[in-house]
């Protein structure tokens, strides 16, 4: 009906959009594993885009494991031939906005996992270090004093000791305000979900009056952190491919990619399709130009 996108793909159309592109960006949870499972396929696409020459990188906002630890969990999942150099996390593009965009002088308040400080030290980023005390409180505790930049991820052990020492931190107006990713819940089996970064954004937010900056999908940075690394990317012979319209699809159209939804996670097709023909024509950026069901819909595409 002269709506755009969205388009359903297998066998041959697959063969000639793999030709045609040579640069594939893969969100991890949800499109290359769930948790700890890898998608069944995955693996074998991985191997065989890298071994006809393509250039594959892996683009996720889970800023809880530095990248060395991704790698381990790559190998472990069977994804044997992935670097590091492919790697590119929220966390660890975090740590490269601070030292070389904003250039932070001073230290960085850390809302996050102890991954996300690995990455901050192995950049060289110093960040305040204090030990969990669990009789400290806001009205006795000592701010730290240089605190230029509060960064904020995912935090497994969120105290509100922390959410009020962050909040303090930002009444100053030249302490930066920045986000991993805004995810707002992540599935868990049986049903579960966990609080993403931006529900603890959110709250800080709220506390602060202040919209922070994000690093995560679907900001463009990360884009930025793989051309930097990557010479030569051409926004027209790059594919993004994700489970989540509102990160990754959004990312992609943001970066100028064309996109492509796989249905192993988040987002289901219908919500795609309402979003086409939704009025609002910024909800057309949340699109996927295609649609498979996984991306082990490609393995045909490599068969001689
Ligand atoms: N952040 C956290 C804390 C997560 O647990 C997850 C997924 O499990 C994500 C972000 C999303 O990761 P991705 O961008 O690879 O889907
Ligand atoms: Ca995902």
């Amino acid at each position: 009906f002269g709506f755009k996108g969205c388009q359903k793909i297998r066998g041959p159309q697959i063969r000639s959009l793999l030709d045609a592109k040579d640069f594939f960006l893969f969100d991890c949870d949800g499109v290359i594993w769930n948790g700890e499972k890898a998608i069944c396929g995955a693996a074998k696409v991985v191997s065989a885009l890298i071994r006809r020459g393509k250039n594959v990188v892996f683009v996720t906002n889970n800023c809880t494991r530095p990248r060395d630890n991704y790698l381990h969990k790559f190998y472990r999942l069977g994804f044997t031939d992935v670097t590091l150099e492919q790697i590119f996390s929220s966390s660890y593009c975090s740590a490269l906005y601070l030292r070389d965009v904003v250039k932070v002088r001073g230290q960085v308040f850390v809302v996050g996992c102890d991954g996300l400080r690995r990455e901050l030290q192995q950049a060289g980023v110093a960040f305040v270090e204090e030990a969990d005390d669990p009789e400290a409180t806001i009205y006795d505790c000592v701010l730290a004093p240089g605190v230029k930049a509060v960064l904020v991820g995912h935090d497994n052990k969120l105290t509100f000791l922390k959410l009020a020492k962050a909040s303090c931190y930002l009444k100053d107006p030249e302490c930066l305000f920045l986000t991993t990713d805004n995810d707002p819940w992540h599935p868990l089996s049986g049903g579960r979900i966990l609080p993403g970064s931006g529900s603890l954004t959110a709250a800080l937010e709220v506390a602060s009056g202040r919209k922070a900056t994000v690093i995560g999908k679907p900001s463009r940075f990360m884009f930025e952190c793989i051309s930097t690394q990557f010479s030569g990317v051409d926004p027209a012979q790059c594919l993004m491919v994700g489970d989540r319209l509102e990160t990754d699809m959004l990312f992609g159209s943001n970066c100028g990619l064309d996109t492509m939804l796989t249905l192993t996670g988040v987002s289901q097709i219908e919500e795609a399709q309402e979003y086409r023909n939704s009025e609002l024509t910024a909800n057309h950026s949340l699109v996927p130009d295609y649609v498979v069901d996984t991306i082990a819909d490609f393995l045909p595409a490599f068969e001689e």
